[in-house]
């Protein structure tokens, strides 16, 4: 019986399913806590390391802080097309532990969730890139497939950077793919995978207001603060110019064909004209017209009899990026029309600005044609995600980039970023699924590619 058992379970450990290996990753990688600040993405590298070795993959890690490796693994093949790069980044936003209902890096599972942070942003797509890699170790390809767990994307994207900098030829790819695609249930069921083909540029930009300090008990006509408040109430109520890509043309096109969305098929034809009646209506669609801006943070004076002389706010401007930041000053300046008020760009560094990636590259059409041929009825919709990932920095030299949409979104909104990050099992196993079918599909094709 006894020897029984354990032929049972050498025979199960060997055939590890792509599900179960995906599940056990995630977990484990859940429990590394790799929060950024300081990140110590270092921890998810060894493990990687180690676990691939045991599969009898080699791999490297690579950068220049040795608590902030990254770490990346090749599958090497005979076949004549350039490599196909699977990316994930590895440390997650810090948590506030006092408002999680369950400990943030325990993995916890109640209920059909997993709860823990980096469980939608990214550790998932992280998880089943890996159990891929091994899946496919012994199949013929006809590219290299190239994975990589990256550093420091919730920060200063020093890991892509130092990647991009010191060891191009280790990730250079046809295309790649990454997060931000995102898949979801409209509210009467219909299923929609947007494949995030493009993304704004987030132009942190600061206002100062000068004026005169004095007592509160005599207004003045240059107050700060007041000047700065008409500032922030014009950029807000004012309606920014509109200007569509090739993604976001296609977005609405592809959306308006969802029963939630038949009210936007009279607009479409003029779709410029009708940016602010949809905008209006739908706060999502008008992120997708236009720069935005949100006022988050406010600093002027110091007691409330005293007329301070300078007020400050910040705001997060996400930039389409077919605009540049001199334009979107030069703009602001105009809107506010005020010789008292300053607009600052934040210092730090940019994120680039590129053009979408084309929606004609075989990866893109192999996910969208994988996705229909499992989901006949689904909406499959390239998108521009409000949100900047490390994808931008690959876009920029030129490589196809797309954030894939496996994994189902059950909250809304979504909890990336928030507390009580969670993933709902079955999402995690199908997502991951669907993604080796995906990655198949683009590697085992035999007629060489044309982009
Ligand atoms: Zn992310």
């Amino acid at each position: 019986m006894r020897i029984f058992l354990l032929v049972l379970i050498a025979i199960t450990a060997q055939a590890e399913s792509l599900q179960d290996r995906t599940h056990r990753y995630f977990i484990d990688l859940i429990k590394l806590n790799t929060s950024n600040a300081p990140g110590n993405e270092t921890l998810v590298a060894n493990y990687i390391q180690a676990e691939l070795k045991k599969e009898g993959i080699a791999s490297e890690l690579l950068g220049n802080d040795p608590n902030r490796l990254n770490i990346v693994a090749r599958l090497k093949n005979v076949g004549p097309n350039r490599p196909l790069l699977m990316m994930a980044h590895s440390d997650v936003v810090p948590v506030e532990p006092k408002l999680w209902t369950v400990p943030a890096f325990d993995a916890v599972q109640k209920d059909v969730f997993i709860y823990g942070r980096g469980a939608v942003d990214t550790k998932a797509l992280l998880a089943a890139e890996m159990a891929i890699l091994v899946e496919l170790k012994n199949t013929r390809l006809n590219r290299d497939i190239i994975f990589l767990s990256e550093a420091d994307e919730e920060a200063g994207s020093t890991g892509i950077q130092w990647l991009i900098r010191n060891a191009w030829d280790k990730i250079d790819a046809e295309f790649c793919l990454n997060e931000a695609g995102a898949r979801a249930m409209t509210d009467d069921g219909a299923e929609v995978f947007q494949i995030q083909t493009s993304e704004k540029v987030p132009t942190r930009v600061i206002l100062v207001a000068r004026g005169s300090a004095g007592h509160g008990s005599l207004p003045r006509k240059d107050n700060a603060v007041a000047h700065l408040s008409d500032a922030i109430s014009k950029l807000t109520k004012a309606y920014m110019p509109v200007q569509l890509n090739t993604t976001t043309r296609r977005y609405f096109t592809e959306l308006a064909k969802l029963d939630e969305y038949k009210w936007l098929q009279p607009l479409l034809p003029k779709l410029e004209a009708n940016a602010n009646e949809i905008g209006d209506r739908d706060s999502e669609l008008d992120a997708q017209f236009r720069t935005t801006v949100s006022p988050t943070m406010l600093r002027a004076g110091m007691k409330v009899n005293v007329i301070p002389n300078q007020a400050e706010a910040q705001l997060d401007v996400r930039r389409l990026p077919g605009e540049t930041k001199e334009e979107v000053y030069a703009r602001f300046r105009k809107i506010i029309n005020d010789p008292a008020i300053e607009v600052l760009p934040e210092p730090g560094q940019d994120m680039p600005a590129t053009e979408p990636s084309a929606l004609t590259t075989d990866l893109y059409k192999a996910i969208e044609t994988t996705i229909k041929k499992q989901n006949p009825k689904a909406a499959v919709i390239p998108y521009m995600s409000r949100g900047a990932t490390d994808g931008a920095f690959l876009r920029a030299k030129g490589m196809a980039v797309y954030g894939v949409p496996v994994f189902t979104r059950d909250d809304k909104p979504g909890r990336a970023h928030g507390n009580d990050e969670r993933i709902r099992e079955t999402t995690l196993r199908e997502g991951a699924a669907l993604l080796l079918k995906i990655v198949e599909a683009i590697a085992k094709q035999t007629v060489p590619t044309t982009n």
